[in-house]
């Protein structure tokens, strides 16, 4: 069955189509962090909807909200007017906020994805500075649009669309592993912020005033990579000093994902402007941007879109936001991301092929690399993308489904849901080392 839906899927869907040519499984149910595929096999799913699911699958609280929009005859659709519904979900997302941000705080709905919402904070951003260049970080994504595209990393979707959104100028992010000036450790991330303050003031970089610096506070896609907390910290103050807004883009790592509800809070800095999409909608389609009123320079209709602020998702939204806080899910996800970083660290000791563990909270990666390769410049092995997909193709005929992704392709990235429990890491880990274990001999 599996078989005759995928090839029904290859023939008719784009050519574009990602996920499903590593993760080849039609999906009928799910529950929690299980998925099960139409012959009935049940998996662990840690790619969660890359993040998204923070509550798993059909969470209780979320299928309720989503039931009560419908008993209690709410819209489903109103562009952007005002509901009892959307004035909960900013409440309780407002009430999320840290004390510093709140009171300032100020909030756009975007369209459906975080893409959507990351175009929406370069607008806000060019338009309050009256500049137009933008600050991004090697290894960063963003989105898939023209603008988005153009401020992420990855070249390879990047080389055949031509006419992306011209300065943006890429910085070098802290990626301690292989890192990019070959000396590790604080002295690193010292020279990095001197590099970049050193670009800022130089009036010969050839950077035009920057409109916003934007940045992952732990990069996803790039590879699980967090960035250290003094670096944050400076890309705070260089960006405050020099009243550049900064964009803190927590798609991925925002609502409890990293052990904190927001990664920011990791560093105790604030943005100017924070972009949330995935976990927001509790599973269904939403973003925002939540930005310092300072910068409200737009004027009305300056963004529009009709499918700005889905109600479903608002509710299921709140209920999620709700249940984080309520339930301390911030707090189980550091924990349950410190055992799965201890255990990953054991099998590390029995396989050199994996090079580096690393992350933060729910949000781990571990990069697979070939041991007998030569060392770079900066002290690691070359990447093993080939080994590394060969490790998540033995997960999935185990019943874990994992992502592949990073710079090289080399990184094994572990999303679960945060209601992981403990015999579940454990579980997911015994598998993940059965896979190495295979995948290697
Ligand atoms: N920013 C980050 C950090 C992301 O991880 C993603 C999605 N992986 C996006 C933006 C884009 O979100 P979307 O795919 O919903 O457009």
């Amino acid at each position: 069955k599996n078989e005759f839906l995928l090839k029904q899927q290859a023939h008719r869907e784009s050519n574009a189509r990602s996920y499903p040519r590593r993760i080849p499984i039609a999906i009928e149910e799910a529950e929690g962090i299980f998925v099960k595929d139409v012959n009935g096999k049940i998996y662990y799913d840690c790619l969660a909807g890359a993040g998204t699911l923070a509550l798993g699958h059909n969470h209780p609280v979320i299928i309720e909200a989503i039931q009560q929009v419908i008993k209690d005859k709410r819209p489903l659709h109103t562009l952007d007017l005002t509901t009892p519904v959307k004035e909960e979900f900013v409440t309780e997302l407002f009430d999320s906020l840290p004390k510093e941000f709140a009171p300032k705080a100020k909030i756009q709905f975007c369209g459906p994805t975080g893409g959507d919402a990351i175009e929406a904070a370069i607008k806000l951003t060019k338009t309050a500075t009256g500049r137009q260049s933008i600050l991004s970080f090697q290894g960063g994504y963003h989105g898939s649009t023209h603008g988005t595209m153009a401020l992420s990393g990855n070249l390879g979707p990047k080389e055949k669309v031509r006419g992306l959104m011209p300065n943006v100028h890429f910085l070098p992010y802290p990626y301690t592993y292989r890192d990019p000036f070959g000396i590790g450790g604080e002295e690193s991330h010292r020279i990095s912020s001197q590099y970049i303050e050193n670009l800022l003031d130089d009036p010969e970089s050839g950077i035009l005033a920057p409109a916003a610096m934007i940045l992952e506070v732990v990069q996803g896609e790039g590879g699980s990579i967090p960035a250290p907390i003094e670096w944050l910290q400076e890309m705070r103050r260089i960006t405050k000093e020099r009243g550049i807004p900064l964009i803190i883009d927590e798609v991925q790592t925002g609502i409890g994902r990293t052990g904190e509800f927001f990664a920011f809070e990791h560093a105790g800095i604030v943005p100017d402007v924070l972009v949330l999409s995935k976990a927001i909608g509790g599973s269904l389609p939403l973003s925002v941007v939540v930005y310092d009123k300072a910068l409200d320079q737009w004027s009305p209709g300056a963004h529009i879109g009709t499918f700005r602020g889905n109600q479903m998702a608002m509710a299921a939204g709140t209920a999620t936001l709700n249940f984080i806080k309520e339930q301390d899910l911030s707090g189980h996800a550091k924990r349950m991301g410190e055992l799965l970083s201890e255990k990953l660290e054991q099998i590390q000791l029995s396989y050199p092929q994996i090079g580096d563990v690393r992350g933060r909270g729910l949000m781990i990666g571990a990069e697979i690399v070939n041991p007998e390769g030569k060392k770079g410049k900066n002290g690691s092995h070359p990447a093993a993308p080939s080994l590394a997909s060969a490790i998540q193709r033995e997960c999935f005929n185990r019943g874990l489904i994992l992502e592949v992704g990073g710079r090289h392709g080399s990184v094994v990235r572990f999303l679960p849901p945060l209601i992981i429990t403990e015999e579940q890491v454990l579980d997911v880990a015994w598998i993940f080392e059965q896979a190495i274990q295979e995948a290697v001999n």
